[in-house]
């Protein structure tokens, strides 16, 4: 019986709902469990990483048209393009959209302290599928307003940027996350790493420093059952390759 050659740790391990894969500054790739893929904030080839020539895709979205998040042409097979601001960058996108089992929606949000006066807008995206909702901050610059807290909603996986310069630093990052206060993980992104020419983003270190539950991961992919093992939210640290 192949019943009986799994182990009881095989039959208790719950399936994976999703895969976050990253690739470098706000890149991610998400992948649903019937195999939905949705490319996040694509990342340009001239800023140190080397993300895959054949990534494909049935949809992108872009945060925001910063050329650090917004290579689309990286993405292969005629991807639907999903931006999150208007063609003139002065207004947000509202997008409610279905990816084959990925719901996609937006909420607006500033690049800055100052209502986007210096840096313009971004968005945050957020995707739900197999019961699991995961937000991409985008270049989020500020602490969330109540209105955008709500709007945001119930979270299980937040991907935060944290690298400062001109995005949230460490400090406002867990200040942000407090603010969202996700279930299950959160995934800092744009920090500075080995491979970025961007060398005036900080580490990941200043946000991790002092925290007991972060998992360094053994390269640029982690599965998410939508399970919760540990009583409050981990911190996942990627590589990117
Ligand atoms: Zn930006």
């Amino acid at each position: 019986m192949l019943l009986c050659a799994l182990s009881p740790r095989a039959l208790a391990t719950p399936r994976p709902v999703a895969y976050l894969t990253w690739y470098g500054q706000s890149c991610f790739l998400l992948e649903s469990a019937s195999g939905a893929r949705i490319v996040m904030d694509p990342v340009p080839t001239n800023i140190g990483y080397l993300p895959p020539a054949d990534l494909h895709a049935d949809a992108v979205t872009v945060s925001h048209e910063h050329p650090d998040h917004a290579n689309v042409a990286l993405v292969q097979g005629k991807p639907r393009v999903l931006r999150g601001l208007t063609a003139d960058k002065k207004g947000w996108m509202r997008i409610r959209e279905k990816v084959k089992d990925i719901s996609v929606r937006t909420v607006g949000v500033y690049h800055d302290r100052k209502r986007g006066a210096k840096l313009g807008l971004s968005a945050v995206f957020i995707f739900e599928t197999g019961g699991v909702r995961i937000a991409h901050l985008g270049d989020l610059g500020h602490p969330l307003t109540d209105r955008q807290i709500s709007a945001i909603g119930s979270i299980d996986v937040v991907l935060v940027p944290v690298g400062g310069f001109e995005t949230i630093d460490a400090q406002t990052a867990t200040y942000v996350v407090d603010q969202i206060r996700p279930r299950l993980m959160v995934i800092p992104m744009h920090f500075r790493t080995d491979a970025v020419t961007i060398k005036e983003l900080s580490p990941v270190d200043p946000f991790v420093a002092g925290r007991t539950n972060v998992r360094r991961a053994k390269g640029n992919r982690v599965a998410i059952t939508g399970l919760r093992t540990k009583p409050a939210a981990e911190v996942v640290v990627l590589d990117y390759k």
